[in-house]
């Protein structure tokens, strides 16, 4: 059922079409049927079984990857087909990605010997912890300070809603070290799960379970041979990591999208009422054109923004373009496949209802609907003023 034309379009190659078949196959089989009720042990298998498929490979970059350099349109085929099948499979394979981008992108041989090898296999979990408390969408103002003494960095503060906290192995953490003030004045550190000095303050609880927490780092001594980067261009490195992942959000939000709308057209088609299907109403029809036009609009941004990304363009304004539109979208695709489901569509273990949390927090991480839209703006303004 699940819709594929989308793999013969130009922005893709052939290789690409094939990865992405290959993987749906595999995810029926192996990932679909994976989820709580201990997200935690979810997740620890889910990564297990995409390191052994092989799939993890794609997640990183360099000699330990598939590809020397990330190739963002497998990223964002493995994030669409995943999504599709289980959002924590998604997950999973996003935060390895994400949690270990640093390293592919800036980190040193001996960093990526050290960690990557690992991820790829899923032996290892990867984190990423740049948000605070007081420092979300505003995050060149982050808090969490790191003083050098010898040959370490000395951290002191808190991360919050760190995707994997709890679980992961290694974290990379973003850090005031004041070089200059504001955003170059930050550091890119890997600070590993078991470091004296670190711990997990708190487990957070979302509408979609998955591992998350605060993070609380009290006098926690970290080799200056961790540091991601020169001194003061950790920001660099985070944006640099959130650059690739961005588009794949979207991505994500495609899946999600995309499963809804096979959910709603199965349960559309089948469903009786006044004496035809639900689909025979023009009602319905307007509502399933509405959405199947959402999931094209957002699939061609996606794979826009995937592809100038992969001929080595910058892709700042298309991929804010593609994460606000697939993940607004997606919110409107999923909603009306809820609504089409009825009372079946607010009940507890169905897939729409699943499809209905997953979504929600697409449209606040890695960049808010809001700050996407300023990003968008700020790049026409620079492009019309020169
Ligand atoms: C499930 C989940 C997983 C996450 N995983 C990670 C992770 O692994 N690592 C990590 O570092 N962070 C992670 N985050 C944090 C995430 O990136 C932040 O939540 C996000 O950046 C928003 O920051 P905030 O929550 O502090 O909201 P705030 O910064 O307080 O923003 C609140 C709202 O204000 C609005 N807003 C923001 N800026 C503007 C503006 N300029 N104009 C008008 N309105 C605006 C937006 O609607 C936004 O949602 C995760 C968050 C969630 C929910």
């Amino acid at each position: 059922m699940r819709e594929l034309a989308h793999l013969d379009w130009p922005f893709l190659e052939e290789g690409h079409g094939v990865f992405a078949a290959e993987l749906d196959a595999w995810a029926r089989e192996h990932v679909a049927h994976i989820h709580g009720p201990d997200v935690d042990a979810a997740c620890r298998a889910l990564v297990r079984s995409l390191g052994d498929g092989g799939w993890l490979r794609h997640a990183v970059g360099g000699a330990h990857g598939a590809q020397e350099v990330i190739d963002t349109r497998a990223i964002c085929l493995a994030r669409e087909t995943l999504a599709y099948h289980n959002g924590l499979a998604d997950f999973a394979f996003a935060m390895q990605g994400l949690g270990s981008g640093a390293i592919s992108l800036q980190g040193t041989p001996a960093q990526k010997e050290r960690y990557l090898p690992r991820v790829a296999r899923g032996e290892a979990i990867a984190a990423f912890a740049l948000s605070e408390p007081d420092a979300g969408s505003d995050v060149g103002n982050l808090q969490c300070g790191a003083h050098i003494e010898g040959d370490h960095a000395v951290l002191t503060g808190e991360k919050t809603w760190i995707s994997n906290g709890g679980i992961a192995d290694f974290y990379v953490v973003f850090c005031r070290t004041g070089e200059a003030p504001g955003p170059r004045g930050i550091s890119a550190f890997v600070v590993d799960a078991d470091t004296p000095g670190f711990e997990i303050a708190e487990r957070i609880e979302v509408i979609a379970p998955h591992p998350l927490a605060r993070l609380r780092f009290h006098d926690c001594r970290i080799p200056l041979s961790q540091r991601i980067g020169a001194p003061g261009e950790g920001f660099k490195v985070a944006m640099r990591t959130l650059d690739v992942f961005r588009t794949s959000v979207a991505a994500a939000a495609l899946g999600f999208a995309r499963r809804a709308m096979d959910e709603a057209l199965k349960r559309a088609t089948t469903r009786r009422m006044f004496n035809q299907t639900l689909a025979d109403f023009q009602l319905t029809q307007a509502k399933l054109a509405q959405m199947a036009t959402t999931i094209d609009s957002a699939a061609l941004l996606v794979y826009r923004a995937a592809w100038l990304r992969d001929q080595g363009q910058n892709v700042t304004k298309e991929a804010a373009m593609a994460k606000m539109t697939a993940t607004e979208g997606a919110q409107q695709v999923i909603d009306a496949a809820v609504q089409m489901f009825g009372g079946l569509g607010v009940m507890h273990g169905q897939v729409v209802e699943q499809l209905y949390r997953e979504i929600r927090s697409l449209r606040i991480y890695e960049g808010a609907t809001e700050v996407q839209q300023l990003i968008i703006a700020r790049e026409l303004l620079k492009e019309t003023r020169g």
